[in-house]
């Protein structure tokens, strides 16, 4: 089959297209035929060597297609599903650990379905469990036009909070503000000043923080008092270690840096969220949008523009034809 290999890691040049041998399931997997892959900033640190792999591999880990077989025989040839967790899923078949299935509808938009997991599961963590927002409360969102932002932005506005987000261009600040953000800001001017202009000098309630390196320590200034700082991603790089002591000196405040995989790993949570997105998708609550999508052979170059902060939305990988 053809796939992206990684030999070496690295910049997105590493990211090769190849022959390479077809997975085998093992019984807790199910084989399936990829149709459309998800590109997630997860992938880009993986391609890095931040995160550690084994050379040679296949990356990515999010998708939809068809089951090709299951060695358990339970799931049916042909079956449409979407995963978020299968790692090689920039391939054109791929082993999905059987309880990471989702069933889709035979007519559910294809690239919106191989994007909504890890994306809409990890907005609904954030929103509905990391803090759980409500009426009165107020969040500040970094990226806010991104995957990511773009969902929790909808979602923390439709649970009736206040909702600031940052984002580097009027192009994303007119996306940003489409998904009901209630005030955009730029990173430039100081976030903690911008938040503190609008809310009375309060503070955020929550700053969710997936930029990283080059916004944690002003979404420390941005939050109030015994408030939550939840940092979810390092698209600007990783944060060094800090001193305990800063939390202190910002009010008792709370720093978690929550992963999608704790916040799915109960009985039955992983399966709640997905059916949440999905179901979101299916009412119109939630609206995605997919703003690029590549042949397989081009995956260097959706890094390319992922990582130089071109894209807006999801991005994806058209593999095979359904
Ligand atoms: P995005 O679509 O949000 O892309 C990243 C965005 O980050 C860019 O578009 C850009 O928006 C912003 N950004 C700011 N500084 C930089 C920089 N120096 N280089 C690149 N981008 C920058 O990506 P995703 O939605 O895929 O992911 C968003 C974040 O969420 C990532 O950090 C990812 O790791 C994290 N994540 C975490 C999960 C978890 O379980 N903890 C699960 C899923 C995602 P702008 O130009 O407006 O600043």
């Amino acid at each position: 089959m053809h796939a992206i290999q990684i030999t070496e890691t690295g910049g997105p040049e590493v990211l090769r297209y190849a022959e390479v041998p077809a997975p085998t399931p093992s019984e807790d997997e199910v084989l399936v035929d990829v149709t459309v892959a998800g590109v997630n900033y997860i992938d880009t640190y993986y391609r890095e060597g931040i995160y550690n792999a084994q050379t040679p591999f296949i990356p990515g880990f999010e998708g939809t297609g068809r089951v090709v077989h299951d060695p358990k025989g339970e799931i049916a040839e042909g079956s449409l599903v979407a995963w978020h967790h299968a790692f090689g899923s920039y391939a054109e078949q791929v082993c999905v650990p059987r309880n990471g299935l989702v069933a889709v509808p035979d007519d559910f938009p294809t690239e919106i379905a191989a994007s909504m997991l890890l994306q809409g599961m990890t907005a609904h963590f954030l929103s509905h469990g990391v803090y759980e927002l409500g009426k009165g409360a107020t969040c500040l969102i970094t990226a806010g036009a991104g995957g990511v932002g773009q969902l929790l932005t909808q979602m923390a506005s439709s649970l009736g909070a206040t909702v600031y987000t940052v984002v580097s261009t009027d192009e994303k600040e007119e996306i940003s503000y489409k998904c009901g953000a209630d005030h955009v800001f730029r990173y430039s001017d100081g976030l903690g000043e911008q938040v503190r202009r609008f809310n009375g000098g309060r503070g955020v309630d929550v700053v969710y923080d997936g930029v990283g390196q080059s916004t944690f320590f002003e979404s420390l200034e941005a939050v109030r008092p015994r408030g939550t700082v939840a940092l979810f991603g390092a698209a600007s790089g990783p944060v060094e270690p800090i001193d305990p002591q800063l939390l202190n000196k910002h009010g008792s405040i709370f720093l978690t840096r929550p992963s999608l995989g704790a916040w799915t790993a109960q009985e039955g949570e992983f399966q709640m969220r997905a059916q949440a997105v999905v179901q979101a998708v299916m009412d119109g609550d939630l609206k995605f949008n997919v703003s690029a999508s590549y042949p397989l052979e081009e995956a260097e170059q959706a890094h390319r523009d992922l990582q130089s902060r071109s894209t807006t939305g999801s991005i994806v990988l058209r593999v095979k034809q359904d």
